[in-house]
């Protein structure tokens, strides 16, 4: 796996942390993945549950939501139990309050 140098492009060892052509610093790489099981506010169509799992998967939201219909008709609503122990156990969205940080100095 190879990085990009953020300023002239030039391909890099994962592992360089400054570029060998320019200078510049070199970002470590974000994982794609990991990010928290939480239940957004806005977007969502029913309980967010779709959406999270989508989120933290790296799946598309569309394809999560159709598997989720499909499977509750076929599966004699045990992706509906599923759906509401998910619904129950993902916690929700913090949501970002302005001035909830501490001011940047
Ligand atoms: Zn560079």
């Amino acid at each position: 796996m190879a990085v990009f140098c953020n300023r002239c492009g030039t391909g890099l060892p994962s592992s360089a942390r400054f570029c060998s052509s320019c200078g510049s610093t070199i970002p470590p790489p974000q994982p794609m993945q990991g990010r928290p099981l939480v239940r957004p506010r806005v977007g969502r169509q029913i309980a967010g549950v779709c959406i999270a799992l989508a989120h933290a998967n790296g799946w598309d939201v569309s394809v999560v939501r159709i598997l989720t219909v499909l499977g509750f008709f076929f599966s004699s609503g045990l992706v509906g139990i599923a759906y509401l122990a998910a619904w129950i156990g993902i916690p929700e969205e913090v949501p970002v309050v302005p001035g909830a940080y501490p001011p940047q100095v």
